[in-house]
């Protein structure tokens, strides 16, 4: 049995960042910039006023104008002013040559073409410089993952093609012959598959494109046919059958096509039967198949491997820390992440931590981290934990 951070690391040593793709801009919101790019022009392109009012040499309170013309944004007033020349000017438009200030019109009284400035005259030019926003070949650095901010910024930007690094496909495959869909009617003996469905959820949210393969029966036939569906995948994720069972056919069969395993068990918490290789071209992770071992498995090693297929770089997920809202007892052997409640006061963890119990994950803001052999804890303590 390996520990949790060496589980890591070997994963990490299997997942390769993937290609990159040139996507149109309106769809590259939450893809990972896969290189730096440049801004295609300066900005403003010309000195803007940033208010609606009067473009003047110098102002001071009693100075009088005569308004030669305007300046709007999208056309501006062509020529040059001198002094006691003004141009009606919009936010936006480009100042006109020989114009240092932009008056405000609340700070000007008009009368037909003289406008004068009143004792009201504020601070400031009200002028947006030449370039001060960003300048040609200014740079938005990667990797990132493209927020609407970095989406407005690389549309001022001009740039109308992005490139990002290609969503990691993965096939999602639930093994077991209690299990039927969402949606059926289900057997006596039988449960709904829960764990693809949160897996894909969770693979969605991070930024790969997951796929539900059918559900594989206990059975090296069945196992077998749905392997061969897998395709093109990047990655490939069993749930259950993963442990030492009668009816735990997944290593002996993704052996039996070929899978160079990595790992079989990790010292954790809930999760222990995890397993790792590579099967093909692609990357295979078995979780075992208790719906909150899945997900805790799929937070802590899928969640780090999918930001390494993206380019994000290899790191566990990322911590927090807490005060303890109330006590815990001392920790075995296993890391162990324990479901808590997040709140401003502290995290807590829940009484009941089996991981069949899918509703109190529901319910868990994170995952409190236990060392392996971590003493009793005292409230008030501070730990760390893993946040959803
Ligand atoms: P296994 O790892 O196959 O022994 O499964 C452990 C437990 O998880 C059993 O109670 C299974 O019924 C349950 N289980 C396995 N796969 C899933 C799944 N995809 N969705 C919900 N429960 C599952
Ligand atoms: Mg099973």
């Amino acid at each position: 049995m390996i520990s949790v951070s060496e589980a890591l690391d070997r994963l990490f040593a299997l997942a390769e960042p993937l290609p990159t793709e040139d996507v149109p801009l309106i769809e590259a919101a939450g893809r990972v910039l896969s290189r730096s790019v440049e801004a295609r022009r300066d900005q403003p392109p010309f000195a803007a006023s940033a208010m609606d009012g009067y473009a003047v040499a110098e102002a001071a309170p009693g100075l009088s104008f005569t308004v030669v013309g305007e300046s709007a944004a999208g056309s501006r007033y062509r020529g040059s002013i001198s002094a006691g020349e003004a141009v009606r000017i919009f936010t936006g438009a480009p100042v006109p040559e020989g114009a240092n200030i932009v008056v405000i019109q609340e700070d000007v009284d008009r009368d037909g073409d003289r406008i004068t400035i009143t004792d009201r005259l504020g601070p400031g030019d009200n002028i947006r410089a030449y370039g001060n926003d960003f300048r040609k070949g200014d740079t938005v650095s990667a990797p990132r993952v493209l927020t609407p901010q970095d989406i407005a910024l690389l549309a001022s930007m001009n740039i109308a093609r992005v490139p990002v690094t290609r969503r990691p496909k993965v096939a999602l495959i639930s093994t077991g012959d209690e299990l039927v869909m969402p949606g059926e009617e289900p057997g006596a003996d039988q449960i709904i598959a829960s764990n693809t469905f949160g897996l894909h959820a969770l693979l969605r949210q991070i930024g790969a494109e997951p796929r539900l393969l059918p559900i594989a029966g206990d059975s090296e036939a069945s196992l077998r046919t749905v392997f061969g569906l897998v395709d093109d995948a990047d990655l490939v994720v069993t749930i259950g059958g993963a442990s030492v069972g009668d009816h735990d056919l997944v290593a002996q069969v993704a052996e039996a096509m070929g899978l160079e395993r990595s790992f079989h068990k990790v010292a954790m918490r809930p999760g222990k039967p995890l397993m790792s290789g590579r099967l093909g071209g692609a990357m295979m992770i078995g979780l075992p198949g208790n719906p909150v071992s899945a997900m805790v498995c799929g937070h802590i090693f899928i969640a780090p491997v999918i930001r390494v297929m993206l380019g994000l770089g290899a790191a566990p997920a990322e911590r927090k820390s807490a005060v303890l809202a109330a006590p815990l007892g001392p920790n075995g052997p296993r890391e162990h992440y324990m479901r808590a409640r997040v709140t401003p006061e502290g995290v807590c963890a829940f009484e009941r931590q089996d991981s069949s119990l899918l509703s109190i994950l529901g319910e868990a803001g994170g995952l409190i981290v236990r060392p392996p052999r971590d003493p009793a804890r005292e409230a008030g303590e501070t730990v760390e934990y893993v946040p959803f």
